[in-house]
């Protein structure tokens, strides 16, 4: 049996990076995953809502969650196998992500690296299959131990079991089903490192790096991450509000055609492509604007930011509006990243 804390109408403010004000009936803070299977014995969380909360970077509470909160705080970090040139690295959910990064490469082990930075929780690491500079950690992800609320049992899920895709995965469809535990990784000692993306090439030269290793990469994008996006202490934000649309590939060549500055990248298949929705949004004007405290980025046309004082439901209405005039002029759907807490999506 593990332990566990239970606070009744706990303020959730300081637990999402938007900063927006929204409290739970009940949180439940659980040090130990082996309490689970007793905790999920109970009714309210058998049968009730459960939102599993980590570090609250990819959430927007439109309104207070019904139910009860879990938040995971295990925080353990082993080498579980070592073959000299691959090592399988554990990780409990609550460990911070990028404390993993570090503790990866102060072991000397590499491919996180293009990850530095990324806010939240392990846990949450394989939800929407977290992805930056060109690497998703899907890629590294050995299994996943996961609770099956549906089963009450803990299970472990492999690489294909978790079908990782564009920030999605078989956890993000079903997100009632399961509860992240641990994740483990296998990361090589050495591998060809990944600099072909924006800037990096730029900045590992701005910093007299001539031949890098991997943590000098993951210097090179902290630094770079850093410049390009705000700070959710100084302004709430969950980094990218809006996944890049993926369309097909005929759309993408006419909207190229009309607009031919527009970012396009390859989609899931031959068929599609993936295309910037940061250029669009740009484009539309939208970029710097600010209605009350909500607002979109001046530094950063995807990320939309609270100044102060907006609530979730003001974030999401400018998000619609956002949404609505990119489909007027570009006749193409924006997708939000985050998880809507508490309201729906109204696709344009
Ligand atoms: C400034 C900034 C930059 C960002 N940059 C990136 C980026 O480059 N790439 C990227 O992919 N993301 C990025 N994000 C989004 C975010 O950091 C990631 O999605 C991160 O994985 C969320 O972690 P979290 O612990 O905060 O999850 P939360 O926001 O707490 O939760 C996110 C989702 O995961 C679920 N969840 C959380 N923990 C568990 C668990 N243990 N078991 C089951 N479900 C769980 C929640 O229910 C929710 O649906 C950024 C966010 C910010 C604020």
């Amino acid at each position: 049996m593990g332990s566990y804390r239970i606070v009744e109408k706990a303020r959730l403010d300081a637990r999402n990076t938007f900063g927006v004000a929204a409290r739970a009936p009940m949180l439940v803070e659980v040090a130990d995953a082996a309490a689970l299977p007793e905790l999920f014995g109970y009714a309210m969380l058998r049968e009730g809502p459960v939102l599993v909360l980590g570090g609250g970077s990819n959430v927007l509470f439109a309104d207070d969650p019904a139910g009860t909160v879990l938040a995971l705080g295990a925080q353990k970090i082993a080498i579980l196998e070592d073959d000299g040139e691959r090592v399988i690295v554990r990780a409990d959910a609550g460990v911070e992500w990028h404390a993993l990064v570090l503790w990866t490469l102060g072991h000397g082990l590499a491919g996180l690296e293009n990850l530095a930075l990324i806010p939240g929780t392990v846990g949450a690491a394989p939800i929407q299959n977290i992805g930056a500079y060109g690497v998703e950690v899907g890629e590294f992800i050995e299994t996943v131990e996961a609770f099956q609320r549906d089963t009450g049992q803990i299970k472990r899920l492999s690489k294909s079991d978790c079908e990782f895709a564009y920030r999605d995965s078989l956890f993000k469809r079903q997100l009632d089903r399961w509860v992240i535990t641990a994740v483990e990784l296998r990361l090589p000692r050495q591998r060809e490192l990944k600099l072909d993306y924006a800037g990096v090439h730029e900045e590992l030269a701005a910093m007299g790096i001539a031949t890098p290793r991997a943590v000098h990469v993951a210097e090179a994008i902290s630094r770079l991450r850093t410049r390009k996006l705000p700070n959710p202490a100084i302004v709430g934000n969950a980094g990218s509000f809006f996944k890049n649309p993926i369309v097909p590939a005929a759309q993408a060549l006419a909207l190229k055609e009309a607009h031919s500055a527009l970012p396009m990248y390859p989609g899931d298949s031959e068929a599609t492509r993936k295309i910037s929705a940061a250029w669009m949004i740009e484009t539309a004007g939208w970029k710097g604007f600010r209605d009350g405290d909500a607002g979109i980025s001046a530094q950063h046309a995807l990320v939309l930011v609270n100044h102060g004082n907006a609530t979730g439901a003001q974030l999401l209405a400018l998000a619609h509006r956002v949404a609505d005039s990119v489909q007027e002029k570009f006749a193409v759907a924006l997708e939000p990243e985050p998880r809507l807490i508490g309201a729906r999506w109204q696709s344009s």
